[in-house]
């Protein structure tokens, strides 16, 4: 063990191309692999899911414990990411997880209902491994736990005698926090004492994410914007004051996105590719994108991209006002995406009324949300939060500046076009402030105006266009975060 070089345990509930149900598994599948490449000894642990299981089937064991919750032995087997050769730690104990549904529901939707002693056994095992009890010729320096499922390993740690690794606690949806009756707290196996406030008690419940947030080393979240608005009332989830009181432990690092798949000069699944110095051909994906949409063939007209999940948090219910709204003044809308039935139909109605000037889409396609990428003009995201938010990376690189509320990861990764950033050549989108109707419109209108001006337009694409937003970058910033901890 060198100070220089930490070897990382990264605990996850999902990590893509294993297993992935939201952005979760992108981050796990993206970060460990940029540290990897940067020469990093780390290695994920997840549990042993069917999906896990096939994909790896060359798995051998690494270690075995007693299960503390059930019968038997948990087996810990060691593989390869697909297709890579970053290490994977699968926690097998079939009877937890070798069974058919989703990692956290069953077929019907219903949550599991041992989902407290399942993602009890991943952060006991996430423990376990740092801990003395960890006899094997590889144990972690550091463990970074990811999300409620992990969010128990650091209370294990507090509470075992021995070697006690320090925990980072990454928050990526603070939404879900992993909260179950007081009962539980025997069932895991956790002191009695750990119970109260200054502990895992949460409003007379245990929550796992609390735990992590409690006892971890260090918190991070995915911007630095989202981890200044979840320590107050209206982002905070009912978690606003322990984060509060955390703050000098807790920090945000931006997500990266993946610059090979978003890339508009090598996208296979554009018809035609661009560059920032090719822009003519960003034009020709535009009357692609009107032809195969069904909207007026208008080289002229503003289009405006939506690629979203449907609901409250990203906003929905404005971008339906704003869509009514501009569609009169001649702006182009084309939306994909799916969610609260209530307001897909809704667009589907105004889409109805709109035929040539709005494009609705139902349905997730990852294929068409590359070619709308590149086809529009401009990208809105009225998100209400947004931890990191991804979309708006990729319209800038796609030369596509995005239209944003002004939150969380959207305004640490948007340049607003102000006349001063304007002036200075490196702005690359708009914000706007107020969570308003007539902010938002005012937002696209501004959009619009400078859209009209094509040198001042291009110059805004190509700055969007020569943003880094790799994983690297990001990577670099957990390393320089997991070197600062005593290890
Ligand atoms: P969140 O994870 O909160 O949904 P992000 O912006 O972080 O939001 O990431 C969403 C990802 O899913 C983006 O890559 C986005 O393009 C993609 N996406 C969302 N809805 C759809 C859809 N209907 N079709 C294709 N891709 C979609």
């Amino acid at each position: 063990m060198t100070p220089a070089s930490p070897k990382i345990l990264f605990a996850t509930s999902e990590a893509h191309p294993l297993i992935k149900t939201g952005g979760l598994a992108d981050v796990s599948g993206a970060l460990p692999a940029a540290l990897h490449a940067l020469g990093v000894d780390i290695k994920i642990l997840i549990p042993g899911y069917p999906a896990v299981l096939t994909q790896c089937p060359h798995a051998t064991l690494f270690a075995q414990l007693p299960n503390p919750f059930a019968p038997g032995r948990v087996e810990i087997l060691e593989s390869r990411m697909p297709e890579s050769t970053l290490p994977v730690l699968i926690v097998r104990y079939d009877a937890f997880f070798n069974r058919e549904g989703g990692p956290y529901q069953q077929v019907g939707g219903d949550d599991w209902l041992d989902n407290v002693l399942r993602f009890g056994l991943l952060s006991y095992v996430a423990a376990w491994l740092g801990s003395s009890g960890n006899a094997s010729a590889w144990q972690p320096d550091l463990i970074h736990c990811n999300d409620w499922q992990t969010g128990l390993a650091p209370a294990y740690l507090r509470f075992w005698p021995g070697r006690k690794p320090p925990v980072i606690m990454t928050i990526h949806n603070l939404a879900y926090q992993g909260v179950f009756g007081p009962e539980s707290i025997p069932l895991l196996q956790l002191p009695a004492e750990s119970f109260k406030m200054q502990g895992l008690e949460y409003y007379g419940n245990l929550s796992f994410l609390k735990a992590g947030v409690f006892y971890a080393d260090r918190i991070t979240t995915v911007s630095p914007t989202y981890a200044r608005e979840i320590q107050h009332e209206t982002l905070g989830f009912g978690m606003q004051g322990l984060l509060h009181e955390r703050r000098a432990v807790l920090s945000g690092i931006l997500n990266g996105i993946d610059m090979q798949e978003w890339d508009p000069q090598r996208d296979p699944h554009l018809p035609h590719r661009y560059s920032a110095k090719q822009l003519g051909n960003k034009a020709k994906n535009k009357a692609a994108l009107q032809q195969e949409l069904g909207l007026a063939l208008d080289a002229h007209a503003p289009l405006v991209a939506i690629i979203s999940r449907i609901t409250y948090q990203k906003g929905s219910y404005l971008a339906l006002g704003v869509m009514h709204d501009l569609a009169r003044e001649g702006v182009q809308f084309a939306l994909l995406g799916m969610g609260e039935t209530a307001i897909e139909l809704a667009f589907a109605n105004l889409a109805l009324e709109h035929p040539d000037r709005i494009s609705v889409t139902i349905g997730y396609a990852e294929d068409m949300s590359h070619r709308i990428e590149a086809g529009a003009d401009m990208f809105l995201m009225p998100s209400h939060y947004e931890p990191c938010g991804l979309n708006q990376m990729y319209s800038q690189r796609y030369g596509t500046p995005p239209i944003a509320h002004a939150t969380g990861g959207l305004v640490d990764t948007i340049v607003n076009a102000t006349p001063t950033h304007l002036a200075s050549g490196d702005a690359t989108g708009f914000l706007f402030r107020e969570m308003t109707r007539p902010a938002c419109n005012e937002a696209v209108r501004r959009a619009v105006r400078l859209y009209r001006d094509p040198q001042v337009w291009q110059q805004l694409q190509s700055a969007g266009m020569q943003r880094d937003f790799s994983w690297q970058n990001s990577a670099l910033e957990y390393l320089k975060l997991y070197r600062s901890l005593p290890i």
